[in-house]
């Protein structure tokens, strides 16, 4: 049996896929035959081509039309001439070895194009990178695994799976995702409760552990993975799927009912989603509203940044469906373990501390002001709120908000409509913010409290690192004052605030939130239900009374025992 973190809820039992991306290189190698060479050259680009045109025809139906559109140019690229005269060149005259020839190959054009100044042409690099490691991994017999194309159930495994790894994953196929690395705030435990796909996350090395096709069962609850167990570890397993699923049912009575104390107190519960098919999950969930929408996603799995109409139309389409109810748009939060080829960003020794969010996007304020002008214009269309990430410090509101009124001039000169009445608000994530929010608030309309990022800053522990999780942890007193005091600022400069991190929903410390006075809490549309009955069982009263005595607490452990 495997212990990890828990990340998603539910109980899998399922056949494992390894899944192995790490880049293949290849050493210089000379043979005797070079025609034997021209041949494996050619029987990998035509497999090549053939994976190609089925994911092509997968992501159609998952995705899109614009998304196959990507898998299309791959394979004109694939069949570059220039490309493969070059690459038979080298077979011929140097006697390499066909994996060597094309490696050299698309090494120097993707030289050629990182050094472009076009932005355009810089992001072609990231194509000719990805089809060159497909054709070298065909040549070399190494699986490769697209998981839009998937044939039958499986459980992901794997180091860890990127944010774009499920963009252009077959939903349907997927019955459970276990990962080496990871905390429950890491990206692919997030989706993966969004998905409502049963995770465990942090498991070590399960990925070299575990072979395709073992049999895995797992309670997402419980943290514990059972490879290839016998018979009874199994039947248990399949009675717990359905109690599971029948806990599930009970919870639709809180349908359609308000969520709020015994004692009157009224928590706004909004969804924390990632795209527009994540709506459906907001409705089918009767979530209150969005009080997260993490638009980077809409920026991953595709070659280029998102024209200002293509993003018009996304934020458009939630704001209306879900009109009037709120809706808080973040703006792009990239960096950290969210990376986007195209945007050739500097490698950073420590990622999660550099360029990132509201950073990035004051370095490329072009990009920016673009994502700013879609949101001002979509903004007619519903009840918008826009919230900008990873501020550090009042500079950076302002430097923003200049941004904003350059975008309004703008559009007010070019007589297009959009929105004036929107509300502006900021993350509080990092612990400078939080220690000056009460400076901060005087100049936005809400605050939302980002834990996630919050504990990895406050406690110094990378969000992502398994092995600390045990000072990773909302329980800290630290965090809990730091979040207390966020509230107390922003109710003493009359905003309003609230929650969008995964503690949001943790069920002990939901007490503590509605004690400290949070407006709104902003969970994953899965756990909607369950807090709702959690908050309708509470006295708010009684909520400030608990919290007065956890502020007491010195250490995690004390405020763990005491909740429980
Ligand atoms: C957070 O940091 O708590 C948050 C909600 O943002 P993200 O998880 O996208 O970094
Ligand atoms: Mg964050």
């Amino acid at each position: 049996m495997l212990k990890g973190h828990k990340a998603s809820p539910g109980v899998a039992i399922g056949r494992a896929l390894v899944i192995n991306n790490s880049p293949v290189r290849v050493e210089r190698l000379t043979v005797d035959s070079s025609n034997l060479q021209l041949s494996r050259l050619e029987s990998a680009i035509a497999c090549s081509k053939d994976q190609l045109q089925k994911i092509a025809e997968k992501s159609k139906i998952n995705l899109g039309e614009d998304h196959a559109l990507i898998f299309e140019s791959h394979q004109m690229l694939l069949e570059d001439i220039e490309v493969l005269d070059q690459t038979k060149t080298l077979i011929l005259e140097h006697k390499y070895s066909s994996e060597f020839a094309y490696q050299e190959v698309t090494d120097q054009f993707i030289a050629v194009f990182e050094s472009m100044d076009d932005e355009y042409m810089r992001a072609r690099s990231a194509d000719v990178k990805d089809i060159s490691q497909r054709v070298l991994k065909n040549m070399l017999g190494i699986p490769l695994c697209d998981l839009s194309t998937l044939e039958d159930e499986v459980i992901l495994v794997a180091g860890d799976i990127t944010p774009s790894e499920t963009a252009v994953m077959d939903r349907s196929k997927v019955v459970g995702f276990l990962t080496d690395i990871g905390g429950r705030t890491s990206h692919s435990a997030i989706i993966a409760r969004t998905l409502e796909i049963p995770a465990v996350v942090g498991l070590g090395n399960i990925s070299s552990s575990v072979t395709t096709g073992d049999l895995l069962v797992f309670d997402g609850d419980f943290a514990e993975v059972y490879v290839n167990p016998d018979e009874t570890v199994i039947k248990e397993f399949e009675e717990k799927k359905i109690d599971y699923r029948k806990n599930k049912d009970l919870l639709k009575k809180y349908h359609g009912l308000e969520t709020v104390t015994l004692d009157s107190k009224k928590i706004e519960l909004a969804s924390n989603i990632r795209s527009t098919t994540d709506v459906s999950f907001v409705v089918e969930n009767d979530s209150e509203g969005v009080g997260l929408f993490r638009t980077e996603f809409l920026f991953m799995n595709t070659d280029t940044a998102p024209s200002e109409q293509e993003q018009f139309s996304v934020y458009s389409e939630v704001l209306s469906s879900l009109s009037p109810k709120p809706v808080v748009i973040r703006t792009l939060d990239i960096g950290g373990d969210k990376q986007v080829d195209y945007l050739n960003l500097e490698k950073e020794e420590n990622p999660f501390l550099g360029v990132r969010g509201v950073r990035l996007c004051l370095e490329n304020s072009q990009l920016f002001k673009t994502q700013l002008r879609a949101l001002l214009r979509a903004g007619v269309n519903g009840n918008l709120k826009i919230m900008v990430p990873m501020i550090s410090c009042l500079e950076e509101v302002l430097q923003v908000k200049e941004l904003f009124s350059e975008c309004e001039r703008e559009l007010e000169g070019e007589g297009t409509e959009f929105s004036k009445d929107y509300e502006f608000g900021m993350m509080i994530e990092v612990p400078s913010a939080a220690i000056e929010s009460d400076i901060l608030a005087k100049h936005v309309d809400f605050m939302s409290i980002g834990t996630n990022d919050l504990i990895q800053y406050t406690v110094a522990v990378d969000r992502m690192n398994q092995k600390l999780m045990n000072l990773y942890t909302p329980y800290n007193p630290a965090i809990l004052r730091l979040i207390n005091l966020v509230i107390q600022n922003a109710h003493e400069a009359g905003i309003w605030v609230g929650m969008c991190g995964e503690a949001a929903c943790q069920k002990e410390l939901v007490p503590l939130w509605v004690g400290m006075g949070i407006d709104e809490l902003s969970v994953t549309p899965s756990d909607t239900l369950s807090t709702r009955a959690l908050i309708r069982e509470l006295h708010y009263s009684q909520c400030q009374k608990q919290l007065e005595r956890v502020l007491q607490l010195g250490c995690a452990k004390e405020v763990e025992n005491f909740l429980k």
